[in-house]
């Protein structure tokens, strides 16, 4: 099959949708909410992806529906992965087990009808602790990138970074894999800066230099608010390098412009959700914006994602 590097040379690529929050939805992720508040970032266990050992039928499930939804890519579920923040839901021990057991399963519902992505995001110990553990958080983001590329996936998305400083070194182990890499931050609490200060443009910069193949943004905004964010990274990479766009499902507002720190976050999602018709609004204007690489994040299902691939794929 065609690399990611050749299928966005193609045309535009429809990768898949949120996995855990529709996981969460379905009773197989733990939202954390009946605990501790969620959306701190300091949060012990919340979102963790252990279904890929728990209930691997569930996650195969949802493959499937964004396989038949018009998904090119299947992202393993390996989002929150890596050991530190597995530990603190109590599955440490089991960090090579669930890499390996998301990829296999992703790997089995792709067949030969779409790539596999393995997810890298944040360890949260910049929220948690500050920049002082940069040297656990190297040892951490290595260990990952490690395990996915011994699993064998087809390439690489970094995700869901709120620290440039956290990003620049998920990607220097990810770039040193040799596999493409797809690197997209997420901002929060607000549009114009990521967490450590830097602006969209910049952040947009330093990873094409990084060694990016695609770069972008994912998860907190909805489309139209996420677009500002892309264009401003858009020109600043002068077409070096690709886009990539993974927006969310639901209604930011001017104060709070992602859904994280929205107070319906997690259990009043339902009343935010963006319609599925944005979706295939935004499938369209990202083809004619030049986006290389569209999926979705947070609040996703199939149905967005075949909303998304029927944009893309409009007159
Ligand atoms: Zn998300």
């Amino acid at each position: 099959m065609a690399s990611i590097l050749d299928r966005v040379r193609q045309g535009v690529v429809v990768g898949d949708g949120g996995y855990l929050l529709e996981l969460e939805r379905r009773g197989y992720a733990d939202s954390g909410s009946e605990r501790e508040k969620v959306g701190t970032g300091k949060g012990s266990g919340q979102f963790t992806p252990e279904v890929a050992v728990e209930n691997p039928d569930a996650l195969r499930g949802l493959h499937r529906e964004f396989l038949a939804a018009g998904a090119q890519v299947l992202q393993a579920l390996t989002f929150f992965a890596t050991r530190e923040k597995l530990s603190r839901a109590g599955y440490g021990a089991q960090t090579e087990a669930i890499n390996a057991a998301a990829v296999r399963i992703a790997r089995e519902v792709a067949g030969g009808n779409a790539l596999v992505a393995g997810s890298v995001s944040r360890t949260q110990l910049f929220e948690r602790e500050g920049p002082s553990p940069a040297g656990h958080v190297r040892d951490l983001l290595a260990e990952q990138v490690q395990l996915l590329v011994a699993a064998g996936v087809d390439f690489l998305i970094l995700e869901t970074f709120f620290h440039l400083e956290e990003m620049r070194i998920a990607l220097q182990f990810a770039a040193a894999s040799g596999l493409p890499v797809v690197a997209t931050m997420s901002f929060r609490p607000t549009t114009e800066r990521c967490s450590d200060g830097h602006s969209p443009a910049e952040c947009a910069r330093q990873m094409a230099d990084g060694g990016a193949a695609l770069v972008g943004a994912n998860c907190e905004q909805e489309p139209a608010r996420m677009l500002p964010i892309l264009r401003a990274k858009r020109d600043a990479i002068g077409g070096r390098v690709g886009l990539a766009a993974q927006p969310a499902a639901f209604r930011t507002t001017d104060a709070a412009p992602c859904f994280t720190k929205l107070p319906q976050f997690p259990d009043d999602l339902e009343t935010i959700q963006v319609s599925r018709r944005d979706f295939r609004a935004f499938g369209r204007q990202a083809r004619q914006e030049g986006i290389a690489y569209v999926g979705g994040c947070c609040g996703c299902n199939a149905a967005y994602i075949r909303a998304l691939a029927r944009g893309v794929a409009d007159p």
